[in-house]
């Protein structure tokens, strides 16, 4: 009697299948497949040669999530979130979040706030200046005016996407230099490079460098100023992609939003200090006039016209939906107290760092739970 199973129940050890045995050419598809797990295993050990997400704090993005939060991902994977017919729940969560945005950015009215999901904060931006660049069409072409120069004026300071924007759709960058040791930009900076063409300027909140803002207010006074002197309504369009997400809960006294006049639009990463996992941004416009109507195109659902305007078409819901949890979950206390703890420990850091005697801090402000430091 042997205890030995029979040939046919033998399950061959998962490394010494032939996916690990035999090379697998990447240029090639595959002519067969292989057992599930054994595709895992290939896939979750080859991934193992990245860096640990958790440790990764130079891209600002989430690197995990409550279970709760992960159960909702899981089942909300398979949601093709543009399909506003088949899933119009999904749908009117995306548009509560827009409004509870609205309502933390103080848009006038609530209730004519429009705005959007988007993959991230590059979408929203881009999707920001097309909305301003097709109003200034609108305002020169009313005035029987040229529409073939438009520009767009923003610092240095921004992220790459400002200029992606401007190359990809044609328009004029105009982009100011920093000065030394300075890493925002001034209305003085800016004055200079307004005209009649100009479709728009940036405002950063949380530059990608050193995490501080522009000064937002002073630069909506500059535009309100030259609306009544020169005639040109020019919109302010606030990066958020950092900042919208602290300044709100850590510095609520800050005036960055739609209380200025000349702010327009603001988009945040939700992926960012939103605490959602890769995969979501926010645009939000003041109100329903400040999205052009051309470039809404509606889809009919329960009577109703729901407005969209994306460049992605189909994408999984569940990111939305992740950040929804989390405005339900931690509201303003939640995030207000997560934003003291992060800010906190940059403190702790920063202090550490200079303690040392051997590091000179960038943005010692804090503005936004950022370390940015030099060698002496
Ligand atoms: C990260 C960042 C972006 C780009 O945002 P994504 O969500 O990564 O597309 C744009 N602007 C600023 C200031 C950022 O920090």
């Amino acid at each position: 009697m042997s205890n030995d199973p029979a040939p046919e129940d033998y399950i061959t050890p998962i490394h010494a299948r032939h996916p690990f045995r035999d090379r697998i050419d990447p240029t090639r598809f595959p002519d067969w497949g292989m057992e599930p797990d054994s595709a895992y295993e290939l896939l979750h050990t080859t991934l193992m040669l990245d860096g640990r997400e958790t440790l990764n704090l130079a891209s600002f993005v989430t690197t995990w999530m409550e279970p709760q939060a992960q159960k909702l991902i899981e089942e909300t994977l398979p949601k093709n979130h543009i399909d506003h017919e088949e899933y119009p729940a999904a749908s009117l969560v995306e548009e509560a979040c827009v409004r509870m945005l609205g309502d933390l950015y103080n848009a006038p009215d609530v209730n004519d706030v429009v705005g959007v999901a988007t993959i991230g904060s590059s979408e929203a931006i881009m999707l920001g200046l097309l909305a301003h660049k097709w109003s200034w069409k609108a305002r020169r072409e009313a005035e029987g005016k040229d529409t073939t120069k438009p520009n767009v004026v923003f610092g240095a300071e921004t992220h790459v996407v400002w200029d992606k924007f401007a190359k990809y759709f044609d328009v004029e960058m105009r982009k100011i230099p920093m000065q030394p040791d300075r890493y925002t930009i001034s209305p003085e900076d800016i004055e200079p490079h307004l005209d009649e063409n100009t479709i728009a300027v940036g405002a950063v909140l949380g530059t990608t460098h050193i995490g501080e803002a522009d000064p937002i207010s002073d630069i909506n006074d500059l535009l309100v100023r030259v609306k009544s002197e020169k005639g040109w309504d020019i919109p302010l369009h606030v990066d958020g992609a950092s900042g919208g997400f602290i300044a709100p809960f850590a510095h609520p006294d800050l005036v960055f939003d739609f209380r200025l006049e000349q702010v327009w639009s603001i988009n945040a990463s939700g992926h960012k200090y939103g605490l959602v996992y890769p995969g979501v941004g926010w645009l939000v416009f003041k109100d329903r006039s400040k999205l052009p109507e051309e470039l809404i195109f509606s889809v009919n659902y329960l009577g109703g016209a729901q407005p969209t305007y994306t460049f992605n078409f189909s994408r999984g819901s569940a990111m939305v939906q992740a950040q929804a949890y989390n405005f339900l979950r931690l509201g303003r206390e939640g995030y207000t107290e997560l934003a003291e703890s992060m800010l906190a420990n940059a403190k702790y850091l920063n202090d550490k760092l200079v303690e040392s005697g051997k590091f000179e801090i960038l943005n010692p402000g804090l503005a936004e739970p950022v370390v940015t430091f030099r060698i002496k």
